[in-house]
């Protein structure tokens, strides 16, 4: 697994920073889904911005999903995120993670990527991510500056954001699409929903064939309360003059290089790394018990009809098979 989200602060503490590779697991889900140039692009973007926000989780039992309804021809996407081992407070932990760090230097040999990741980073924890678009086959002209037309592709709409924390109620956030080219619309909602002033950048490369992301990755900066206007205004310059993430990206850069580009002179501190990768957590049982908690009426139908039914999961696009004697087993187990 070679995607992981870097989590550090500058400015003493004023500014919280994650940067993130995803090339990986937007390759993944290109290849669940078989996405076109242009919705592997913005299912990626989305998926790199889930999987950074779902650094900021707290517990193995959150999940947040993040949807995008649009009126251009994707339609929608959504993406669902939680994270797994997760670790608080990572810098004074060294002896109860030695064992992971030790794990992750033996893979980091082993992918031998040449460039300049830290291995000495403690590894917080591992950022699960899935997600889909309605429309995956979404083919749509380049923009006049060459780039993929992402936010012509989802139009206008709405981006929700739910954290399910297992409190009562999950907390919902809901704004209107600035852009649709995801990053902007991240900001936004960040600043309105969450009242947290971020900057977020968000980008997917594809090769221009088709079917290869050749790299994708992004960051999020947020401000927090107590940053002075000369921390804010340092922020906003640096923002507005770099290069694209895309380009840094294309470079070679890692996620550490980048964070190192832009805020060494702002007192970068890095704190820890997770791993990131597309995963999804379906399975036949899970999709049998979904098959039990349809009506008895339903499933005699189906069964009656002799053939064999097929449960497609959304998220990872994998397909279940059941006969007509399997439903006749789930029938009889939901009457018991
Ligand atoms: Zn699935």
């Amino acid at each position: 697994m070679s995607d992981y989200i870097i989590r550090a602060t500058a400015a003493e503490d004023c500014i919280r920073i994650f940067a993130a590779t995803t090339r990986d697991l937007v390759q993944k889900a290109h290849d669940a889904h078989n996405t076109s140039n242009v919705a592997t692009a913005a299912l990626g973007r989305l998926l790199t911005g889930g999987a950074i926000m779902g650094s900021m989780l707290k517990n193995e039992t959150d999940v947040m999903t993040l949807q995008i309804d649009g009126a251009g021809p994707i339609k929608g996407i959504t993406v669902t995120v939680g994270v797994e081992g997760i670790k608080e407070n990572n810098l004074s932990t060294e002896t109860s993670n030695e064992e992971n760090n030790n794990l992750n230097i033996i893979n980091k040999e082993g992918n031998n990527r040449g460039n300049t990741e830290n291995p000495s980073i403690p590894v917080a924890g591992l950022v699960h991510v899935k997600g889909y678009c309605k429309n995956p086959s979404v083919e749509i002209p380049l923009k006049e500056n060459g780039k993929l037309d992402v936010g012509g592709a989802i139009g206008a709409g709405m981006l929700t954001i739910i954290k399910d924390m297992g409190l009562k109620e999950p907390f919902s956030g809901q704004t209107e699409l600035i852009s649709g080219e995801i990053a902007e619309d991240l900001t936004y909602y960040f600043a309105t929903s969450e009242q947290t002033p971020s900057a977020v950048a968000l980008g997917v490369l594809m090769a221009p064939e088709g079917g290869t992301v050749l790299c994708a990755g992004g960051f999020i900066v947020q401000l927090l309360p107590f940053a002075t206007e000369d921390v804010i205004s340092a922020l906003e310059n640096k923002i507005r003059t770099m290069e694209p993430i895309t380009d840094l990206l294309k470079k070679g850069n890692s996620p550490e290089d980048i964070l190192h580009l832009l805020f060494d002179d702002m007192g970068l501190e890095i704190n820890d790394r997770l791993d990131a990768e597309f995963k999804c957590d379906c399975s036949k049982e899970k999709v049998s018990k979904a098959i039990m908690s349809i009506e008895a009426k339903d499933i005699e139908e189906m069964i009656n009809d002799g053939k064999d039914i097929e449960v497609n999961c959304h998220f990872c696009n994998t397909s279940y098979k059941f006969t007509p004697e399997e439903l006749s087993k789930l029938l009889k187990n939901k009457n018991n």
